[in-house]
């Protein structure tokens, strides 16, 4: 049994990640400000610090003992990172840091950390692959992919091994409807429940790459196994390799629910990226691990916690 520390583990991916690992025997110890994690998604044998990622002394005392840190701390939102820029970047980036260096002082413990797709910018319709130039266009894109060289420098200067995983679009329970920061999954999902119409911004053939929260989960575990045995400084997607637009999306979560689908099409929001879609060849080749939940699946579980809740 180890000792694993999450940051941002009461969130929506990083509590999924606690019930596994708690389910695999090992410890868990979550540090969470709880500004969009909640203390109800935690399984009761968690230890919770609530404190800010970027306090120096609140994440080295946190990291003590810790076989390995699966850093998921952050303002998930493009919108806000856009309007509070500083401070979006003190959590985001200077938070990430804090991390390394804290996983730097207790003995170089191993780093697995959340980037995102959102470092890549617009990217076309192409699978992307983690070998394209990163080209953010938002401040939230900008500060993950700092945080992705820090990894590197606490690698090549540090020797603290590191893994960055870029998420595409994550969804499944306890993804928050009602936060400002939630995916367009669980909006759909809980107006449908609620008998409410969904309004689709532009013509809703812009297309998403959909992983599961469970997949993304066993991408982080597998992460941290490969860190273990093999200290490196990686950085992969995870993603699905197939398109879903809004629309088709709209009509699986209508055929779930078995209920014609009211929507309507509102204006497109300014930088609303088209299309973003992952190649996951490269997890698959390093950990073994692909994102094999199918869509409909995956669907039917979220809508199915959210009539349970
Ligand atoms: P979430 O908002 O549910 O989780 C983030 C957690 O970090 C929350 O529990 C929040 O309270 C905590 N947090 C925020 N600021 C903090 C601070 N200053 N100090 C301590 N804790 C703080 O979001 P999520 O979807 O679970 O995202 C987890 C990670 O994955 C984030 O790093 C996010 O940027 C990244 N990501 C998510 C997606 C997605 O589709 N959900 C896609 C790409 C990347």
């Amino acid at each position: 049994m180890s000792l694993y520390v999450l940051t941002g583990g009461a969130g929506f991916i990083g509590s999924h990640l606690a019930d596994s690992l708690l389910a695999g025997g090992h410890q868990v110890r979550v540090v969470d400000d709880l500004s969009t994690g909640h203390r109800r998604n935690l399984d009761p044998r968690v230890e919770l610090l609530v404190g800010d990622i970027a306090d120096p002394a609140l994440v080295g005392r946190a990291l003590q003992g810790a076989a390995g840190v699966f850093h998921l701390a952050a303002i998930a939102s493009v919108a806000r990172s856009n309007e509070d820029w500083s401070g979006t970047h003190r959590v985001n980036q200077t938070g990430s840091i804090t991390v390394l260096d804290a996983a730097r002082q207790q003995g170089r413990i191993p780093v697995v950390y959340a980037s995102s797709a959102a470092i890549y910018g617009d990217q076309g319709e192409s699978p992307i692959d983690e070998a394209a130039s990163p080209a953010p266009n938002t401040a939230y894109g900008a500060d993950k992919l700092g945080s992705e060289l820090h990894a590197r420098v606490a690698f090549h200067v540090h020797r603290v091994p590191t893994m960055g995983f870029r998420f595409f679009n994550v969804f499944g329970p306890r993804q928050d409807p009602a936060s400002p920061y939630s995916g367009v999954i669980s909006i759909f999902a809980a107006r449908i429940a609620a008998g409410q119409p969904l309004t689709l911004h532009g013509d809703g053939l812009q297309t998403r790459d959909f992983v599961y929260v469970e997949d993304v989960v066993r991408h982080l575990r597998a992460g941290m196994e490969v860190l273990h045995a093999a200290p490196q400084a990686t950085v992969l997607n995870v993603c699905t390799g197939r398109a879903t637009s809004v629309l088709e999306l709209a009509q699986a979560l209508a055929r779930i629910d078995g209920r014609p689908l009211a929507m309507s099409f509102g204006p497109s929001r300014a930088g609303d990226i088209r299309a973003s879609l992952g190649n996951p060849a490269a997890a698959s080749a390093v950990l073994g691990v692909r994102a094999t939940t199918g869509l409909e699946t995956g669907l039917a579980a979220t809508v199915r916690s959210m009539a349970a809740a």
